[in-house]
């Protein structure tokens, strides 16, 4: 059970991740009432560690200042600000400190643009966050004292769904540009490739004149021509009535290239 919900948390993050640019460690945004459920379950920072990617726990001064306050209500408020105080703080600029809820709220934005995740108890907190903000990811404790990541909202998942559907366009817009790229290289390698074939290479239109014709040009012209003169000299006869021949085709095709 406990090892399926990890799993199920790992995807749920990795969407978050690829969807709207979190990267680890991720920062968490926590609020008082979660960091007194911490304590009394005697949560350490490091079980943060044991899903997906690594963690940074947050707190704000306000948040924070709600420790202080209650602090003295109680052994898990005590242990509570302890334990926050080895978080992260994230200065919120509340001189005179405000509710929790309205500091993190303000914090996380209408856009969450410093991409913040949430660990709240306060229901109405995360209420707020789950409607109004997409790209959060929210998690609590719940009644049986175990942390729970709470599926994506419908928000979240519409922006999801037209970052995929982007995507796509994207990507089938850029391999369509890559496939013409390719072919246009074909086409050339086509042309430029025919003169040095022989004439009935002219017919074979398949993607073997391409391959074929590139290794006779680089090889074709320089020794021939060595040839030719030498073979102009009479040294060898059989090679003489070869050479020429082929030395005729090869111009003829290279006058045929250069005049189309
Ligand atoms: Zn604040």
């Amino acid at each position: 059970m406990r090892q399926k919900r990890a799993k199920t948390y790992r995807k749920l993050l990795a969407s978050y991740i690829r969807t709207f640019g979190l990267r680890p460690p991720l920062q968490i945004l926590i609020d008082s009432e979660m960091a007194i459920s911490m304590a009394s379950m005697k949560f350490q920072p490091e079980e943060f560690n044991k899903s997906a990617a690594y963690v940074k726990p947050m707190i704000t001064q306000c948040c924070i200042n709600e420790l202080y306050k209650a602090q003295k209500e109680g052994q898990p408020q005590a242990n509570a600000v302890e334990l926050a105080k080895g978080w992260e703080r994230r200065f919120c600029n509340h001189k005179d400190p405000i509710p929790g809820d309205r500091c993190l709220r303000q914090v996380i934005g209408e856009t969450n643009k410093h991409r913040y995740c949430l660990a709240a108890n306060s229901v109405a907190l995360r209420n707020a966050i789950r409607h109004t903000v997409a790209g959060v990811p929210i998690a609590h404790v719940n009644d049986h004292k175990v942390m729970v990541m709470e599926p994506m909202s419908d928000l979240t998942r519409k922006r999801c769904e037209e970052f995929e559907r982007e995507k796509l366009q994207n990507v089938s817009g850029r391999q369509s540009t890559v496939l013409g790229k390719r072919s246009s290289d074909i086409i050339t390698g086509e042309e430029g490739a025919l003169p040095a074939t022989t004439v009935e290479g002219e017919t074979d239109q398949g993607a073997e004149p391409a391959f074929k014709p590139r290794k006779k040009k680089a090889k074709g012209p320089n020794p021939l021509s060595m040839k030719k003169s030498k073979k102009d000299k009479g040294k060898n006869q059989s090679d003489n009535q070869a050479g020429p021949s082929k030395a005729k085709k090869r111009k003829a095709n290279v006058q045929v290239s250069q005049s189309s």
